[in-house]
């Protein structure tokens, strides 16, 4: 029999991606089985490795989730079958998760567990609406309620008139909104001030998060003017003051815009950071699945001659990572290298190489393969230059041309396979078509193409907002006019910053 596996409950905090641990994300990389709820960001299921059984055991429109003691039996049989096994829950697995219930059956089943906390939902919702949970003058305790209720099913009743008379705290209120009005109406039937400020935060930490701030006795109006719902954090106390003055998040240029993006290139996770760092909801959407060509023809017979090439060039992050994870699965010494010189395509490329502390010598200032060819012919050592260039199944006939006509002599890796993802089934081509975008990004004409083979799929429902389209310089909009496409705007200089200034002055005078 298999020796018992391990069972992770892992926070994975209220939305934002980069509120998630680095333990999280090591757990989630290594994971066998992956379990996780509603609430949970999708992009973290793509951090697990292709052979790992992923699970859902959320709510669904109309239906109901997992019951929590068939989830339960669920972790138990895998970890007995010797399995690592994590268990992902929105924010922290102890704040309103159930992750007690979790542990405790584990404990007794004697299996070996670790909990991972994450940032709860309210910590995120202060953060990101300018409201601080404790001040020096006003607010000396913060707690943590839930405002669901269910008696029939044995949960706790929360005495809300008792809080009403608390001085000099806050409350977060979590599984409110069903009950806002009844809970806003105790506190003050319990002693509290009609005037005591109060606010809803939903999606807090999101590009979609929305909020509202009144008082005690005005929140349930204000919230239902808005149409807030769950999820979301109800605060009650002083502290909701400072919302009118620090509310950094919501004054983001790009805040409560929806941005579309294609995942067809490695600068991609750039675009969305710098996107997302301006306060936009980013839709990825994943035109290309990317993965290894197992035939990987030539590379055995390369890797053997390595000593004798002078160059090796990447066009790509991906072929970076598919060319180190073999080379030292075969050598497991980086300096069976020699004295390979390194080229690659721009900046992605780069810091995928220098992770392994390897110097690159050559980079375009544009990120091209024909410009990645003239900076390489630029450095006179191309003649009679044995080169290797790593390559995806998409043609790179330019580079490979012009490095043949300066003289190289030249082998080419063909290292990982790039389709089209089955977008019909897929939840962010789901949210595109449903609600639309305020625009959608083009980094590349590569980016352009794929869009346009699965345009079919990705077509708009009648009450969607048609995205303005946005290019990164004129090779872009030359392609994006062949294709048919309007051109919204187009960046001054072809670089993401120029495409992310063009996009903000554009939608602010739209
Ligand atoms: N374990 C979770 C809480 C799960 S209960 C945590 O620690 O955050 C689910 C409730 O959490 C929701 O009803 C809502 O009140 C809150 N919540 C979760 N994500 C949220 C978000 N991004 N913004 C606001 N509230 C959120």
């Amino acid at each position: 029999m298999s020796s018992t596996g391990i069972v992770h409950l892992v926070g994975a905090g209220p939305g934002d991606l980069g509120l998630v641990t680095f333990r999280a994300k090591e757990l989630i990389s290594q994971a066998d089985v992956l379990v996780y709820d509603y609430l949970v960001h999708p992009e973290l299921i793509k951090w697990c490795r292709p052979e790992c059984e992923v699970v859902y055991v959320g709510k669904k429109a109309g239906f109901h989730s997992v019951p929590q003691e068939e989830i339960e039996a669920l972790l138990v049989k895998h970890a007995k079958a010797g399995k690592r096994v994590v268990r992902l829950k929105g924010g922290d697995p102890f704040v309103f998760g159930r992750g007690g219930e979790e542990a405790r059956t584990l404990a007794r089943d004697n299996i070996p567990f670790e909990v991972v906390p994450g940032v709860t939902a309210a910590l995120a919702a202060g953060a990101y609406s300018g409201i601080p949970l404790t001040h020096r003058n006003t607010s000396s305790s913060l707690v943590f309620l839930t405002g669901h209720e269910d008696p029939t099913k044995g949960e706790l009743q929360i005495d809300w008139r008792a809080y009403g008379s608390l001085k000099n705290t806050t409350l977060a209120i979590y599984m409110g909104m069903g009950h806002l009005r009844f809970i806003m109406d105790e506190l003050q039937a319990g002693g509290m001030s009609a005037a005591m400020p109060a606010a809803v935060v939903q999606w807090a930490s999101l590009g979609r998060q929305r909020s509202v701030a009144g008082t005690i006795a005005t929140l349930a109006g204000l919230v239902e003017k808005a149409q807030l719902g769950a999820p979301a954090i109800i605060f009650v106390g002083e502290v909701v003051t400072h919302h009118d003055d620090i509310d950094w998040f919501e004054h983001l240029p790009l805040f409560g815009r929806r941005v579309a993006i294609t995942r067809t290139r490695d600068q991609n996770s750039e675009l969305r950071e710098k996107l997302e760092t301006l306060g936009a909801e980013v839709l990825e959407l994943p035109l290309i699945t990317i993965s290894k060509d197992t035939d990987r023809l030539g590379f055995v017979e390369i890797l053997a001659e390595l000593g004798s090439y002078d160059w090796i060039v990447f066009t790509s992050a991906n072929g970076v990572r598919y060319f180190f994870e073999d080379f030292l699965k075969g050598f497991k010494d980086i300096r069976s290298l020699g004295i390979l010189r390194f080229a690659c395509v721009g900046k992605a490329t780069a810091r995928e190489i220098e992770r392994y502390h390897i110097k690159v010598e050559c980079m375009p200032d544009t990120a091209t393969g024909e410009s990645l060819a003239d900076a390489l012919i630029a450095t006179g050592s191309l003649d009679s230059a044995k080169v290797i260039v790593v390559t995806g199944n998409l043609n790179r006939d330019v580079l490979v041309r012009k490095l043949e006509a300066g003289g190289a002599i030249l082998d080419r890796l063909l290292l990982y396979k790039t389709e089209k993802t089955d977008l019909a089934h897929d939840p962010v081509a789901d949210d595109f078509r449903e609600k639309g975008a305020d625009a959608i990004l083009f980094a590349s004409s590569s980016a352009v193409q794929s869009f346009a083979e699965q345009s079919a799929v990705l077509a708009l429902s009648a009450n969607a907002k048609l995205p303005l389209a946005g290019s990164i310089g004129p090779q872009t909009t030359e392609t994006m006019k062949k294709a048919g496409m309007a051109i919204g705007f187009e960046a001054k200089k072809p670089s993401l910053d120029s495409l992310i200034e063009a996009l903000i002055k554009n939608l602010k005078s739209n």
